[in-house]
């Protein structure tokens, strides 16, 4: 038998897909676990990839015709109870504050005192509270569209937590659009989970899919809710993104009317869309091998990290400049309308270790210079997306780093999308779709996206639910041909991905 290749991370994805994802997240220092259970702290490494993903967000929400606005944390409770469905779905996550301050208590330890006479909760989401400002900002016609942004930590009394996929407490941004008329706020759902799938494939290197979600996977409160989702490696689908279609629901049960051109007063239509530090785990999950994290070049905190090498004092002075003056060089190129961004390791770490510092931590690209490269003027280069290091001419390197770049981006792109054709099917029986969810031992990895006619949801939960298989979307594109029900035979308008879900 031949020997596993060692591997940075123990478990491998083949040995134990969740465990190596905890796994990576230690590895490559991006956050852990808080004294507060569900809440994790968020290390630098990972952070910085998170304003990555903020700033080129907000670039294209900007750029959309939005601003940001920022809006208080604990909401009335009262506000909540406004709309029915709203407060069904998220009154069982809703984290409650009762009282305002604390005293000493006779054991010597505190207890809350001062009860509020309204309890407030902390935001799960802020259509409530956003919805009530908006109320008053909206008057005529002439106020809309009103499209705001918001940048935001909210609460969601998850039971089962995982590090960045789901979070009692996670960071997001929440768009909350106003709109005269229903096309308006239907292109607008539309304009925004276009913007998310522009950003999961073209920073994320995420190929996704975009459809609605069917009513029972809607989001609380929501005519349509559109979602972005993606294939992770162990097959399973994640909600990347989602853009809700909200029609007037909200701005009945919040007043948010308008005097039309007509004269008449008339109920707004609105809209909202997220996205969170669920991304990091997607990003995690889409692109990282059995060595750690691999960071898409477009969002990396860094580019390239230079690794010094040397004996002694005398030859560390020599390659420590030759270092700095390539990183100088470097960082004058520019990749995707950005300076390169390099950094030198210069800690007094063996350089094997180094080495494999960086690559957990996912840094697209690694140069080694020692001694002998100053003499050939070269460098030494690992590309986190290709096993073998090779040597390097330092003009040549200099005047193609964008294209690497590029190319690696394009690399993990391709690769996530070939993971995906490979294990997507199209299943038109009942037979075939019980076998493809069936997990037949506990190592191998069972099921895909399945493209299949479906005829009303209800009828076939109870098999959706023995198989622990949920319907992602019924994608939008390409989706016009009507068919036949894989599991009831009736006839059925559209097709919908079935896959198991994070
Ligand atoms: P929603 O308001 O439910 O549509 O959620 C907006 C986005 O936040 C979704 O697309 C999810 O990807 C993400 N999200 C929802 N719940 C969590 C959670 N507990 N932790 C992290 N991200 C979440």
């Amino acid at each position: 038998m031949a020997k596993a290749p060692k591997t940075a991370i123990s478990p491998t994805r083949a040995d134990d897909y969740p465990q190596w994802y905890q796994e990576v997240i230690k590895a490559a220092d991006l956050a852990e676990n808080s004294p507060v259970r569900g809440c994790m702290v968020i290390k630098p490494w990972g952070y910085n990839l998170w304003e990555n993903m903020q700033r080129a967000l907000d670039d294209m929400f900007k750029a959309t015709g939005h601003q940001n606005a920022y809006f208080p944390l604990l909401i009335p409770m009262s506000f909540l109870e406004k709309e029915a469905e709203h407060v069904e779905g998220f009154a069982k996550e809703c984290a409650v504050v009762t009282h305002h301050r604390l005293e000493p208590d006779p054991d010597g330890g505190l207890r809350p005192a001062g009860k509020l006479e309204e309890p407030l909760i902390i935001r799960p989401t802020s259509e409530m509270i956003i919805g009530a400002t908006f109320a008053k900002w909206v008057q005529s016609h002439r106020d809309l569209p009103l499209l705001i942004n918001q940048w935001a930590n909210v609460m969601r009394w998850e039971m089962r937590t995982r590090m960045f996929l789901r979070t009692a407490e996670f960071l997001w941004q929440e768009g909350h659009t106003v709109h005269a008329t229903e096309a308006e706020a239907v292109e607008e759902t539309e304009r925004m989970i276009d913007v998310y799938a522009d950003f999961a494939e073209n920073w994320m290197a995420m190929p996704v899919v975009i459809g609605s979600k069917t009513a029972a996977e809607r989001f609380p409160g929501a005519v349509d809710t559109l979602s972005i989702e993606a294939m992770m490696q162990d097959r399973k689908a994640l909600q990347a993104g989602t853009s809700h279609f909200l029609g007037q629901n909200f701005s009945k049960a919040q007043e948010i009317m308008f005097q039309a051109e007509s004269g008449e007063r008339e109920h707004a239509w609105t809209t909202s869309w997220g996205v969170s530090t669920r991304l990091v785990g997607a990003l995690i999950m889409t692109h990282s091998d059995d060595d750690g994290f691999v960071l898409p070049p477009r969002l990396a905190p860094q580019h390239i990290v230079i690794l010094p090498i040397y004996r002694d004092d005398e030859s560390r002075a020599a390659v420590v400049e030759y270092a700095q003056s390539l990183k100088k060089e470097l960082e004058a190129q520019r990749y995707a309308d950005a300076p390169v961004r390099v950094m030198i390791d210069d800690r007094d770490v063996r350089g094997g270790e180094k080495k494999w510092h960086h690559v957990k931590r996912g840094v697209p690209i690694r140069l080694e210079v020692g001694p002998k490269d100053i003499e050939k003027n070269a460098v030494f280069m690992g590309r986190r997306d290709q096993p073998k290091s090779i040597g390097v001419g330092r003009d040549e390197l200099v005047s193609t780093v964008a294209d690497i770049l590029s190319d690696i981006q394009q690399t993990l792109f391709d690769r996530a999308l070939k993971l995906r054709e490979d294990n997507t099917v199209t299943i038109t029986d009942e037979k075939t779709f019980r076998d493809f969810f069936t997990t037949k031992d506990e190592n191998t990895i069972h099921g895909g996206f399945a493209y299949c006619h479906f005829a009303d949801e209800e009828s076939i939960e109870p098999l959706l639910k023995e198989l622990k298989v949920t319907i992602r979307c019924v994608p939008r594109d390409n989706n016009d041909t009507p068919g036949t029900c894989f599991a009831t035979g009736k006839p059925a308008a559209k097709q919908a991905i079935f896959a198991k879900a994070y």
